[in-house]
């Protein structure tokens, strides 16, 4: 091999680990020769300029920016004449999009190379791949990967848009209860826990209200479980709809629910307890019983745990139904 062949030879190595390894656009582009003749494909060889060339790489290695694998087979080398190299060889290529192994074998590429100021650069360049790997004739194997990158983007886009839809659904309904809706026990926990949090830290507190149904179990025993699964769903909506300024509306269980008030004294919490439980006898959720709720409230008290807070709340709730029920009652102090 003469001296030219092997500076030749070095230059297009240079250029594909530049190009096919690093993906390095400045660094691929600074092997071509400004007064470029021709670059591209046998189905697009349109690019004529350097301009257009420099263009066509850019979007190249942006759109497949990871290595790609070559292997040289059959390399070639000739020098017409002084200043002038002509390279051809077989490649194979190989690279990665999302997980899936993309591969050409047997492209055909040849290469014109020019030398000015004792450097090497490429003054033609030509790839194709022969029509017996593809039937669609000769296709640019670079804009094929870009082809199938960005239907695989889509792909996954797709699939990521369905995944944070069902997401989003599982979260609702982790978060509720099946039969009314409102916020379930995992959720108000979540919520008081947050409280507690907020309450410690900073100088700020919150009420609890709990309200069961009276007499709920005559209701199941005299219009059946149906009637009073009806009754729990309408008790549910009235609670929501009453106090939209709630930060949590839940069934804490059975004929059981729960209100939570951020930053409200016992005080303020029990003039709204009160509205509550007179505006829900005045409901007609059944045409011919009158139905009441009881109601035990609490404020948060400092070293409160959900438990200690829930406690007086039961307490209170207690002292409603033991003193006539249709009543509100609160507690403070130790539980
Ligand atoms: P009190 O005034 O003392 O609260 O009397 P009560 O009959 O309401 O007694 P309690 O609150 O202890 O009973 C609640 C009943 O609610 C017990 C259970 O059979 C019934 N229950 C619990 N969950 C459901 C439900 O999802 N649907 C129906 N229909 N009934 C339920
Ligand atoms: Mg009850």
């Amino acid at each position: 091999m003469n001296n030219d062949h092997k500076e030749i030879r070095d230059a297009f190595l240079a250029y594909l680990n530049d190009y096919f390894s690093n993906r390095d656009y400045p660094r691929t582009i600074a092997h071509f020769g400004k007064d470029i003749t021709g670059f591209g494909s046998s189905k697009d060889e349109n690019t004529y300029t350097y301009a257009r060339c420099k263009e066509a790489f850019k979007r190249d290695i942006e759109a497949a920016p990871e290595p790609i694998h070559y292997e040289i087979r059959d390399l070639i080398i000739k020098t017409p004449k002084p200043g002038v190299g002509l390279l051809s060889c077989e490649l194979d290529i190989e690279t990665k999009i999302h997980d899936q192994t993309l591969r050409f074998n047997h492209l055909r590429y040849t290469l014109a190379f020019t030398k000015h100021d004792k450097r090497w650069y490429i003054q033609h360049k030509h790839l194709s791949l022969p029509s017996r790997e593809n039937d669609d004739d000769e296709p640019y194997p670079i804009k094929e990967l870009e082809k199938r990158n960005i239907a695989l983007k889509r792909m996954v886009d797709e699939k990521t848009e369905e995944l944070n839809a069902s997401l989003e659904k599982i979260k609702v309904l982790a978060n509720s209860d099946f039969l009314t809706g409102i916020d379930n026990r995992l959720k108000i926990d979540e919520t008081l826990n947050v409280l507690i949090e907020q309450a410690k830290k900073e100088d700020r507190t919150f009420s609890v209200v709990l309200i069961d149904i009276d007499k709920f179990k005559k209701i199941n025993d005299v219009y059946g479980h149906l009637t009073g699964d009806e009754v729990i769903i309408k008790t549910a909506a009235f609670i929501r709809d009453m106090h939209k300024t709630c930060i949590s509306v839940g069934r804490w269980g059975g004929d059981e629910f729960i209100l939570v008030f951020e930053d409200k004294a016992i005080d303020e919490t029990r003039l709204i307890a009160e509205e509550l439980r007179e505006t829900y006898e005045q409901q007609r959720f059944l045409e011919d019983r009158i139905i009441t709720i009881s109601l035990g409230l609490s404020q948060y008290q400092k070293g409160d745990t959900i438990e200690t807070i829930i406690a007086r709340c039961d307490r209170a709730m207690y002292e409603a139904k033991k003193s006539g029920r249709n009543r509100v009652r609160s507690a403070w102090g130790k539980v």
